[in-house]
Formats: structure tokens, C-alpha cells, sequence
């Protein structure tokens, strides 16, 4: 074997591609195993850039695979965590139904909880106030014990170092360019060949996908999630993790109260229709290219509207005025005020995956193959939560052997 051709290569040094890794190291301890990444650092991306929410899995019907990986995945995970002396705290979440129309969701998630084995129940107005004594009531609440907040940032500085230890070769500064022939990518530092191909390009998976002939009738469409935080004079108002009833109809969480692993308290994220996939501010990483792509396929939605996509994007545009976003969190934190939110510069993207021939945004996990690779196109939240059941999921559909 040549210096530059590995048994198996890994696109993206996200969670994902980590865990991926890390999965086949165990399965394969003395194959040639090569991760690389565009950047010059693992996770500079969605998975350094999250909630740090280690999800319990109750928003997920017991036939998807979020469901299947979620709560085996949270577990995992912190296991993980401990093993290595990670920062990881189960601090537990309220989830609060604020209007009439979120309580057959409530129902739905407390039906989803049981169906998953996830230990979730109604609370009351005053077990409600016991646990979070700042929260709005609510005409109903659900408590999940088994929410966890974590350090994302740790997991994957331990988990890049101990692949490295463990003898997996990070090529960093190699970005994906294109598939020359059947076992050799073009890198943005040459060629690379490869037996198998895992793609976990964030993202950009569609793009890489298309390379290899797939995806075709996928494309990726980035979403911002953009947060606030709470003065140090004001996080005494949440303990853990106040979340409102999610539109099931929409792979986001809405808005959301958490206490992350610092101490800190943020408040979002948005689901701002976003022009680049790396647009992490209002025009930073926006690429014109990318910009008219994205942009057709957002007018498209716009005009289709789906899902209500009109809505909810002019509710979501609407956050970038601080004005708005006090709003929606007052709806579960009526006394916070506008001068309790200060900046952050904290933002992310989640790139969404929306099927063009049925014109319908994907929910679940998808994977993609041909007879060489493996590419992962949804890797959408709870993917750091599930990640390393994910990965076992992900090897195992594979056609490695
Ligand atoms: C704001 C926000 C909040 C979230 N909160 C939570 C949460 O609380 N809990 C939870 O479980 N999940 C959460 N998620 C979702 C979770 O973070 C993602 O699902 C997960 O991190 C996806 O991991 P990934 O490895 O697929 O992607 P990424 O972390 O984006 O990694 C992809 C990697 O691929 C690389 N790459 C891209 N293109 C190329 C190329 N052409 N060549 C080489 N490399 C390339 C990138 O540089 C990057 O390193 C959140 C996401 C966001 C954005």
C-alpha cells in the first residue's frame, strides 16, 4: 500500500466522520484508516457549533432511525464522557406547551417516549415550577430526566486525539474535489486512493455524493442557528433545559432555554433561511456561487410552501431583530427582559436535506452507496447526540465487510 491509499477513507472530520472512524478502528484495528478535512482542525463545523444537548430521543417516532440511535447513542456517549473526564452533566428538561394547538404534539411525544423506552412524563404546574420556578406554566409540560448537556467541544478534541494515538492519519487541508476514477479522489493536495469511502462531508455530503454519481435528487439547504445569552445577573432564571412543543412538521426544536456545561445559559437557536452553507454571519461565508444555488433552491420552497415554509421563514427572518427573539423567549420565560439577552457570537449551521422530486424536506437519516462508498446525507440533530450508534448504523449499511 502506497503512501497515499488507505483501506478505508473518511470526508469530514466532524462527529460524525470521528465516530466513523473510531467505529472502524475497533472493527478493523490493523486497517489503514485516513479521515480528511478540508479545515485544519476537527469539528470547526455543525459539531463544534451545537446546543451541547444530549438528546433522549422523545421527539422521534419508534420507526426512524433518529429513534434507533438516539438514546443508545446519549448513553454511549456519556459513557464516553466519563472514560475520558469529559464535562457532561444530566441535568434534565422541561418541555411546555404553551398553546392549544401544541397539545396532541404533547400527547404524541409522551406516545413516543413510551415507544422508545425513554423515561419521560407530565408534570404538573407545581412540579413544574419546583423544577424550573421561572418557567411560564403552560396549559401542559412533559419532564425528560435523562437530558444532558455536554462539552461538545471536549468530545471532540478527546476523541480527534485518541484516533491519532490509536494510529488513524488526519489529512487536514484536503478538501474534497472530485471522484477521478473508482478508488481515487482528487484532494485539494492531490490524489488519495481508497478501498471504501465513508462521506460524512456535513454540509457539503450532497456535493461530494453527486461526485460519485448519487444524490441526485437531493440537495442541502442551510439553515442559521443563531443564539443570545443570558447576563450573569439573570441565569439564576434557568436551571437546565426549558424547550417549547416542537412543530413536528419541521426537523427544528423552536427557541429554546438551555444551561450548557459552563454554567452559561443561551438562549436559541434561530432556523434562519441562510445563504451559504457557511454563513455564519450576516454575510460572512457566503460564496456567490453557492449564494444563487442556495437561493434558488430557498425561492423554490419559498414559493412551493410546504410545510408552511412562508411562515415559518418570515417568523424566523424576523429573529434577526433582538426585539423578536426576546419574544419568543418570553413565551417560556415571561420575565426575561431585552437587557438580560446580551450578544454571543455563537452560531451555526444546519444544512437540511430537501428531497427536489417530492419537494419535501427529509426528517430521518439517509444513506446512500455504491459498492465502494457510503455517504450520509442528513447528518441532522440529534446526530451528535446518536453519533457513536450512529457510526455502528452507518458501517453496518455500508458494503464494508
Ligand atoms: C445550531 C445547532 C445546534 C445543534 N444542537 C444540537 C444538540 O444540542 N444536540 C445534538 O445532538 N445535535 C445538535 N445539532 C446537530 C449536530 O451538531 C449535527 O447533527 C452534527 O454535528 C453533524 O455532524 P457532521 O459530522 O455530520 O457535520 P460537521 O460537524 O459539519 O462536519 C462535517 C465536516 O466535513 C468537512 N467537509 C465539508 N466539505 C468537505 C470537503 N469538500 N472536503 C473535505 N472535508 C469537508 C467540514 O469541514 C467538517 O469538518 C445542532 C446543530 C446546530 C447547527
Amino acid at each position: 500500500m502506497t503512501e497515499n491509499s488507505y483501506d478505508y477513507l473518511i470526508v469530514g472530520a466532524g462527529i460524525v466522520g470521528l465516530t466513523v472512524a473510531h467505529e472502524l478502528k475497533t472493527r478493523f484495528p490493523s486497517a489503514k484508516i485516513g479521515v480528511m478535512d478540508k479545515e485544519a482542525n476537527s469539528g470547526l463545523h455543525a459539531s463544534g457549533r451545537n446546543s451541547g444537548v444530549l438528546h433522549s430521543g422523545i421527539y422521534y417516532s419508534s420507526d426512524t432511525l433518529k429513534a434507533k440511535v438516539c438514546a443508545v447513542g446519549a448513553k454511549r456517549m456519556t459513557a464516553f464522557a466519563q472514560e475520558h473526564g469529559i464535562p457532561c452533566s444530566k441535568s434534565g428538561k422541561v418541555i411546555i406547551a404553551t398553546s392549544e394547538k401544541d397539545l396532541p404534539t404533547v400527547e404524541r411525544l409522551l406516545r413516543n417516549a413510551d415507544d422508545n423506552g425513554i423515561r419521560a412524563w407530565r408534570i404538573d404546574e407545581k412540579e413544574l415550577h419546583e423544577i424550573e420556578p421561572y418557567a411560564v406554566p403552560g396549559l401542559a409540560a412533559i419532564y425528560s430526566p435523562d437530558t444532558a448537556v455536554i462539552d461538545s467541544r471536549a468530545v471532540i478534541n478527546r476523541l480527534t486525539a485518541l484516533l491519532e494515538q490509536q494510529g488513524v492519519q488526519f489529512l487536514w487541508r484536503h478538501g474534497f474535489r472530485e471522484l477521478r476514477r473508482s478508488g481515487e479522489v482528487v484532494t485539494d493536495q492531490g490524489k488519495l486512493s481508497f478501498g471504501y469511502l465513508f462521506n460524512c462531508a456535513g454540509a457539503y455530503a450532497d456535493v461530494v455524493a453527486k461526485s460519485f454519481g448519487l444524490a441526485g435528487d437531493y440537495a442541502l439547504v442551510p439553515f442559521k442557528g443563531i443564539y443570545w445569552k443570558l447576563r450573569p445577573e439573570a441565569e439564576h432564571l434557568v436551571r437546565a433545559n426549558i424547550y417549547p412543543v416542537p412543530d413536528i412538521e419541521l426537523p427544528f426544536l423552536g427557541v429554546h432555554l438551555t444551561r450548557v456545561i459552563s454554567g452559561d445559559v443561551y438562549v436559541g437557536p434561530t432556523a434562519i433561511p441562510a445563504l451559504g452553507r457557511e454563513n455564519y454571519g450576516l454575510i460572512q461565508g457566503i460564496r456567490p456561487r453557492e449564494a444563487i444555488d442556495v437561493g434558488y433552491r430557498l425561492a423554490r420552497m419559498y414559493l412551493g410552501n410546504r410545510y408552511n415554509f412562508r411562515r415559518m421563514a418570515h417568523l424566523e427572518l424576523a429573529k434577526y431583530m433582538k426585539h423578536n427573539f426576546v419574544l419568543a423567549a418570553q413565551r417560556l420565560l415571561p420575565s426575561i427582559t431585552s437587557e438580560d439577552m446580551i450578544p454571543t457570537p455563537k452560531a451555526g449551521i444546519r444544512p437540511q436535506l430537501v428531497n427536489l422530486r417530492e419537494g419535501k424536506l427529509e426528517m430521518d437519516y439517509i444513506f446512500q452507496h455504491t459498492d465502494h462508498s457510503t455517504h450520509v446525507l442528513n447528518a441532522i440533530s440529534p446526530a451528535f447526540t446518536s453519533s457513536f450508534a450512529f457510526a455502528e448504523m452507518i458501517v453496518n449499511s455500508s458494503n464494508v465487510v
